[in-house]
């Protein structure tokens, strides 16, 4: 591979400086941290011991593999007294051992990216072993004021791991967000799942360094390596049905889980008396995109379309992906007029919009597109309570979108609105 094709350099270049910049502090700092370190035997053992833990935790789960392309892991429960009970050099070195492994016995990727992700964490554990150890060493001794110097020692602890999870998502984030404008950080970080995942991590790795801590031996740390190959476990199951639910391509609910959803709510909907809106939109002509352009820009263009479908459209709409270029958005609680309302606004935007090209020979193409929306709607006077029934009326007036010349929305009774 030359130079030239290294996956860094395709980035953008603000992103490589960035990249190159957190790699290279980490670097340093991992220097100064290895020359001002005086190394003790007993330090050196249990940092030996939580790197063995670390390795058969990930040995033990690895045939579940990382999920996604930006994976979770609960790794941080051996990382967390490693920043607590040694000093700061030996939580900057740990992520080093963590990400060979992982490249080499779970899932290779591109190395610059785990390059940073080792940057990212060894800084940040760093940073907070270092704010540990400087806040510890006034704490009440434990021998005067045993109870006080435990729940200072905790809350310290649990208050560093914090802040080094933040410290950590803040670095990636950034990353993330130049490398993929449209992931969403609210569903990355803030949802449910993750938020457990760091919680669990968080209480788990506090309550391994208070025992190692306390008791002065790493033995009993034996008894965390089954709950920590449990939390693995489970965290991966919930990343796996999270993957059944979603489109793989889109991230939009897929046909199945839309349909289940959408039924949900077309029943709250009759029990409520409130009115609900089915919009099929289809894009048009992108047999010739494909063609033109390749199949990747056909798939940016679907990736790009549904960021735009969660920005512009409301939290409680359900977007799914129908099929090919065939998209299913369910409007709770809208009748006929603000659905299109809503379908027209979104077409325009669309229209207006251009899609950055991927082909060779088209590098700065701009690609544009337009779509056709069929519109029905469930009153609470209207025939059209089954979801079928739904699907088949929006069809019908999606036909009549695609015949009226493309590039416009059309409910089935009222033809184009406006007319
Ligand atoms: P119309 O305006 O009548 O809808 O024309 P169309 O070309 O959009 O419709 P047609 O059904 O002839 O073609 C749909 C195209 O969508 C063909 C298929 O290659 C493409 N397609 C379906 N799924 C994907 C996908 O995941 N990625 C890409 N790039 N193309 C896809
Ligand atoms: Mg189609
Ligand atoms: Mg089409």
């Amino acid at each position: 591979m030359t130079a030239r094709n290294w996956p860094l350099l395709k980035l953008q270049r603000w992103l490589v400086s960035y990249v190159i910049g957190v790699v290279g502090c980490y670097l340093a700092a991992v220097a100064i941290g290895v020359a001002v370190t005086s190394y003790r035997t007993h330090d050196i053992e249990l940092f030996g011991v939580l790197l063995v833990f670390g390795v058969v935790t990930i040995e033990l789960t690895r045939r579940e593999g990382e999920a996604t392309e930006y994976t979770k892991d609960i790794h941080g429960i051996w990382h967390i007294p490693v920043a607590i009970l040694l000093p700061p050099v030996y939580s900057m070195l740990a992520p080093i051992l963590k990400t060979v492994l992982a490249q080499w016995r779970v899932t290779p990727k591109p190395l610059h990216r785990r390059a940073f992700t080792a940057a990212s964490q060894g800084l940040t554990y760093g940073v907070c072993s270092a704010i540990f150890h400087d806040v510890a060493s006034r704490l009440p001794t434990p021998a005067t004021e045993v109870v006080r110097h435990w729940l200072y020692w905790a809350s310290l602890a649990v208050g560093c791991a914090v802040l080094q999870a933040t410290l950590n998502s803040a670095l990636v984030a950034i990353a993330v967000k130049g490398t993929d404008p449209a992931v969403s950080l609210r569903n990355r970080q803030f949802a449910r799942d993750p938020l457990y995942n760091d919680l669990a991590e968080i209480a788990a790795g506090t309550l391994l360094a208070a025992v190692i801590a306390a008791t002065g031996t790493w033995v009993l740390a034996v008894l965390a390596l089954p709950l920590v190959t449990l939390l693995q476990r489970s965290l991966r199951h919930a990343q796996l049905s999270d993957a059944a639910r979603l489109d793989a391509k889109t991230g939009l609910l897929n046909a199945v889980t839309w349909q289940r959803e959408a039924r949900a709510e077309l029943i709250r909907a009759a029990h409520n008396a409130a009115p609900v809106s089915l919009a099929i939109l289809d894009i048009d002509h992108f047999k010739q995109v494909n063609d033109a352009y390749g199949h990747l820009t056909g798939d940016n263009v679907l990736i790009t379309l549904s960021g735009v479908f969660r920005r512009q459209l409301r939290v409680y709409d359900i977007l799914g992906r129908f099929g090919g270029e065939e998209f299913t958005i369910l409007f709770p609680r809208t009748d006929v007029d603000d659905a299109v309302r809503i379908a027209e606004r979104l077409r325009s935007t669309i229209a207006d919009m251009t899609f950055a090209s991927c082909g060779y020979q088209n590098m700065s193409e701009q690609v544009s597109i337009t779509v056709s929306m069929g519109l029905s709607t469930a009153s609470s006077a209207s025939a059209h309570t089954d979801l079928d029934e739904l699907i088949i009326a929006a069809d019908a007036a999606l036909y009549r979108a695609k015949a009226l010349g493309r590039n416009q929305v059309c409910t089935l009774s009222g033809g184009q609105p406006g007319e």
